[in-house]
């Protein structure tokens, strides 16, 4: 992780699409079995959409659909930032980009999980990158171009919506 990002309400209203700013800065969470990557299968890095880091990686989703895109684990464990809250009488960790602290999602218990854990992580908070196009991602960070042919994030969203 590269130094860590602090914008203003206003900014990231700016910067982000009504939709991304209402879940990682509002921490709604979009509707069930609505995302795109839910079902996604491509390999590659999933990206924070506020800041571009690389938080989740496709070895570790559950090819099995889920209501929301499931993780196993992070991309590694200080990408994300867990934070436990009591939601309906239920224990559930909620996860943030440690770099920008975008509402990403949730962590909760799974047992048929390797790790115990399974992270359901909203589609709108992710930008994915084809593996062969990871090492410029990772190496130019958020200007990396998005996946072609990605319906969600047309070429040159993230670098014209993230600097
Ligand atoms: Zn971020």
């Amino acid at each position: 992780m590269t130094g860590k990002i602090v914008r203003s309400d206003a900014e990231w209203r700016r910067r982000l699409t009504p939709e991304q700013y209402r879940i990682t800065r509002l921490k709604e969470t979009e509707p069930a079995h609505s995302g795109w990557y839910r079902t996604f299968d491509g390999p590659g890095a999933y990206c924070c959409v506020c800041c571009g880091e690389p938080v989740f990686h496709s070895r570790d989703k559950f090819r099995a659909p889920s209501p929301w895109p499931a993780f196993r684990s992070p991309a590694a464990s200080r990408c994300v930032r867990e934070r436990k809250e009591l939601f309906h009488l239920v224990i559930r960790s909620e996860v943030l980009c440690s770099r920008c602290d975008a509402h990403l999602g949730y962590q909760v218990e799974d047992r048929s999980s390797p790790t115990g854990r399974r992270y359901l992580i909203n589609s709108l908070a992710l930008s994915f990158f084809e593996e062969q196009q990871e090492a410029v991602v990772l190496y130019q960070g958020r200007h990396g171009r998005p996946l072609a042919g990605c319906p969600e994030h047309p070429a040159g969203r993230l670098s014209s919506g993230v600097v």
